[in-house]
């Protein structure tokens, strides 16, 4: 099969072997996949990762034992627990130091014709939710688990730094707790798709802000980003971080232990959830496509995907 496979360099191999399911998996055929910055991330170095990359998909069953799976339109929880230690018992197989992750961690992901996954990872997509959408919703869990770990209350003054994909997703996420939401990004256009949803600021780092938030999420993926989010940010206010860096951040945390801010790392979220709201809220996720790709113009899209200011770039496989 064609895959994309990284080793220290990407590359389009066209002999691929087809993954074989275990009992408890599934093979599926992938569909339409999205390119994401822990991709470019990967490239450069944030995790000894080699394989198949990618982790945002959708796709049809092919082979399961589960009968009624084959055939279903699926898409798939990213991180594979080993069912045993701790962190799985109590159902946070994110946590799991044994885990897999798809196209992340010592698991081929969906760059490729096919994939497998566990079928406990599956879920399957209402038919009112087509594929474009559909491939949008593990970011999309990623955002709307800020929810769960951040008690978000109308009151509350919320600002989001970055305008950027998931940015994008975050602020629909969290405009439905109808707090004072604000987006702060750098490119107009950008800042424009989300004025529906949101007050919106052209980052000036001169504007008068400081204090100015309850909480601050960054999904820059900006390493300067994080110290702004600790000035704006009111004393004992929260700051969530959304970005995963390659290398480190060098800085004085003084400033945070002063004004005795939260730190909030969060990561993957439900996809439950996440399919409930597109179900639920209707926005129209479409309109955060930057492009499609065919898998031999994989180059391209990858070109496409990390240049500055771009939205989901898709491949089609
Ligand atoms: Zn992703
Ligand atoms: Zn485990």
């Amino acid at each position: 099969m064609k895959a994309l496979y990284f080793d220290e360099k990407l590359a389009l191999r066209n002999d691929y072997p087809i993954p074989v399911p275990t009992e408890n998996e599934a093979l599926i055929k992938v569909t339409l996949a999205g390119l994401c910055n822990t991709d470019k991330e990967i490239m450069n170095g944030y995790t000894p990762f080699r394989g198949i990359l990618g982790h945002e998909f959708v796709g049809v069953v092919e082979e399961c034992h589960q009968k009624n799976l084959i055939g279903r339109r699926v898409v798939g929880e990213i991180n594979i627990g080993c069912g045993e230690c701790s962190f799985c018992r109590k159902n946070m197989k994110t946590h799991c130091l044994q885990r897999k992750v798809l196209g992340i961690r010592d698991k081929d992901g969906v760059f490729a014709e096919y994939t497998t996954l566990p079928i406990a990872n599956l879920h399957m997509v209402p038919d009112e939710i087509r594929d474009e959408e559909a491939v949008f919703t593990e970011p999309l869990a990623a955002a709307l688990n800020i929810l769960q770990m951040v008690d978000i209350r109308k009151q509350d003054r919320v600002v989001v730094i970055g305008d950027g994909k998931l940015g994008q997703l975050i602020v629909r996420a969290i405009s439905t707790t109808s707090c004072d939401l604000t987006l702060i990004g750098k490119q107009k256009e950008k800042l424009a798709l989300a004025e529906e949803f949101s007050q919106t600021r052209l980052f000036d780092k001169n504007a008068d802000l400081q204090n100015h938030f309850d909480i601050a999420v960054d999904c820059t993926g900006n390493k300067a980003a994080l110290l702004y989010a600790g000035a704006i940010v009111r004393p004992r206010g929260t700051i969530v971080l959304k970005s995963t860096y390659a290398g480190n951040i060098e800085c004085n945390p003084s400033l945070w232990v002063v004004k005795e801010l939260k730190l909030l790392g969060s990561r993957c979220g439900a996809f439950a959830p996440a399919l409930h709201f597109m179900q639920k809220e209707k926005i129209d996720l479409t309109k955060l496509i930057e492009k499609t790709f065919f898998i031999a113009d994989w180059k391209e899209a990858f070109e496409t995907a990390f240049t500055k200011g771009a939205l989901k770039v898709l491949l089609k496989i």
